[in-house]
């Protein structure tokens, strides 16, 4: 028993690294599991996926990325995570309340095995001050997105968005794709580190600046980015010499992206795009503020938060007016999600912040109207040849989808997998009939052409035949990112500028994990502040074992006909086109625009 000081203690702070964790040192691979069954072995090797050294940010502190997004409260938390999940039973429900295993009930077979919520705080109270104080006394836990839901799969995760959205970008504004343009940007993180390659898939030339030096050596050992430069003068150099040759490149630079953007505006260098992936949601554990070294600023922190937190916020505001006279001189710009003009608006008071855009209104809306979002998936085995199998299987069922299928070939070449291989691509509703070269056996229905299968339900059906055809050798995990058409209420990121003004309307994540019970995920979590800080966005997410089943079959062919059905209705209900377009194509039920 431990004594109540023992006890005392646990609760603040997160405690030693766990010896178990030391261990594992990332999932556990193969086909013999642990657990009971491969749906809690799949949550065990999710959470440790998580954790893994070569996934993580800082997996020591349980930090995966973003800030301080965590996959489990504590070091004690964890442990009893993993030992729960061990005894866990088949017709049984564990759940996780920011970070920590707080109950087990008997449920039945297809309900999820588990839940969880993380971050949530009442409206009135839904703040970080709040929340840090309750930090403080161990009794909450920032879940970032797909961190404290064991979703992370490494920087490929953010990496096929951020593709996804420069590839739109170019369409939009070039007509083409990147070639020849410079995009600056800050942040080399856990998911910031994606953009150098993001922009060299697309052809273009990428400048990055960063404040700490460990960051940037690990996207250059990742090859996600392809040189450091020693002074601001060389990468502009470099950038110009390799936009000018129309050849594709990606250049570091080691300083404060403010400092960065005015040097640039003062030199009358215009980058043909500028956005930013620094943790600005956070103003006192993610952005650095000008001024500092990295060693410095954490003192800093430490010393006086207070101080820490005005002049993080001033250099955000220099951040912001460098962005806006960039953009008065031709810079296409937009806001990646970090909530940098949110927290300029609301503790500057600067109402202009907003006057450049977010990726979504500018981007992705028009795709999630269609219910399209990253779809992702791991190999709990730990071979990537499994994950090889998938990719073949994904282009032979949506061979017409060529963004698709260059993705697919630019991520075998180019993406280094982290902790268990997995891959991400982005999928909707859409019920097109199966392709020729797929009908015999393809998508694992035996309901003919016209089976109104989603496009994500064809291709998990997909892969569930494939395990237990044996051709796949162990289970496939199937998730996606919060970041998603019908699962996020985030004013200034997924909801920004909604038609009918629904941006902080926070009943459809709720509907959208209430729906995922229903429909039997394996898990299923809802969290608050993802991305864009605490009180700023509420959003929910899901898994589904893919173990070769029947039952696996049923769980996917319902859950991924929902999930992203959510992005459909809720996009129709706010009276955009698109989406009600994909509701009479695909026959999406939306009961009071039916009835009229
Ligand atoms: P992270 O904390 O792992 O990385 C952020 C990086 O920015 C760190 O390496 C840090 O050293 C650097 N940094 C902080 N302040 C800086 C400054 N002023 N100048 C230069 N470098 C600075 O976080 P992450 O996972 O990379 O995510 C970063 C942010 O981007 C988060 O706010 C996240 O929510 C957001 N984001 C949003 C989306 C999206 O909307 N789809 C996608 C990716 C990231």
């Amino acid at each position: 028993m431990m004594s109540e000081q023992e006890t005392a203690t646990n609760e603040i702070g997160i405690g030693e690294p766990s010896d178990e964790w030391r261990e594992y040192r990332g999932a556990p691979t193969g086909t013999d599991i642990e657990c009971e069954g491969w749906r809690q072995e799949a949550a065990l090797r999710m959470l440790n996926n998580n954790l893994d050294p070569e996934v993580a940010e800082k997996p020591e502190d349980l930090v995966v990325y973003g800030g301080t997004g965590r996959a489990a409260r504590s070091w004690d938390a964890y442990d009893a995570i993993l030992a729960e999940l061990r005894e866990l039973g088949d017709e049984e429900t564990l759940l996780v309340q920011s970070g920590k295993p707080v109950g087990r009930f008997p449920t039945h077979e297809r309900a999820p095995r588990v839940l969880i919520a993380n971050s949530n705080l009442v409206g009135k109270w839904d703040s970080w001050e709040h929340f840090h104080e309750l930090e403080a006394e161990g009794k909450i836990m920032y879940g970032q997105m797909t961190a404290g839901s064991w979703a992370y799969i490494g920087t490929q995760g953010i990496l096929q968005g951020t593709y996804e959205t420069l590839a739109e970008l170019g369409r939009e504004e070039y007509d083409s794709d990147l070639e020849g343009k410079i995009v600056a940007t800050g942040g080399l993180g856990g998911m910031s580190g994606a953009q150098p390659l993001a922009v060299t898939m697309n052809r273009g030339v990428c400048i990055a600046a960063e404040v700490d030096a460990h960051r940037i050596e690990r996207r250059l050992e990742t090859d996600y980015l392809m040189e450091r430069a020693e002074s601001l003068n060389e990468a502009l150099d470099n950038a110009e010499e390799a936009a000018e040759a129309g050849e594709p490149y990606s250049v570091a630079v080691e300083m404060n992206v403010a400092d960065m953007l005015e040097a640039m505006d003062s030199r009358g260098f215009v980058p043909d795009v500028v956005t930013d992936q620094t943790s600005a949601h956070d103003e006192l554990e993610g952005y650095y503020p000008s001024g500092y070294t990295v060693a410095e600023a954490d003192a800093l922190r430490e010393s006086d938060p207070e101080r820490y937190i005005e002049e993080s916020l001033d250099t955000m505001e220099r951040h912001v007016d460098a962005i806006l006279d960039l953009q008065d001189k031709g810079t296409v710009a937009f806001e990646y999600g970090n909530n940098l003009r949110g927290q300029v608006e609301e503790h500057r008071g600067r109402e202009d912040a907003f006057d450049f855009p977010g990726f979504v209104p500018a981007y992705i809306r028009p795709m999630f109207c269609r219910g399209r979002g990253p779809f992702r998936w791991a190999a709990l085995s730990g071979d990537p040849a499994d994950i090889h199998r998938t990719d073949e299987a994904v282009t032979e069922l949506f061979p017409e989808n060529d963004s698709l299928t260059r993705w697919i070939s630019l991520a075998q070449e180019q993406v280094s997998f982290q902790g268990l291989p997995s891959r991400v691509c982005w999928l909707g509703y859409e019920t097109s009939e199966m392709p020729e070269a797929s009908r015999n056996g393809g998508g694992g229905t035996a309901e003919g052409d016209d089976d109104g299968l989603t496009e994500r339900a064809r291709f998990a059906l997909r892969i569930n035949e494939l395990v237990a055809e044996g051709e796949i050798s162990a289970p496939i995990v199937v998730t996606r990112d919060h970041l998603d058409a019908g699962s996020v209420a985030s004013p200034h990121r997924e909801t920004e500028a909604m038609k009918d003004g629904t941006d902080a309307v926070a009943d459809w994540p709720i509907l959208n994990a209430l729906l995922n019970c229903a429909a039997g995920a394996d898990i299923v979590s809802v969290h608050d502040g993802g991305g864009v800080g605490i009180g700023n966005a509420l959003h929910a997410n899901n898994h589904v074992v893919l173990d070769g089943s029947d039952l696996a079959a049923e769980k996917a062919r319902r859950v991924f006909t929902t999930d992203p059905g959510m992005g459909v209705i809720r996009h129709a209900d706010a009276g955009y086109d698109e989406a009600i377009d994909e509701a009479d194509e695909s026959d999406v039920p939306v009961p009071m625009r039916d009835r009229r």
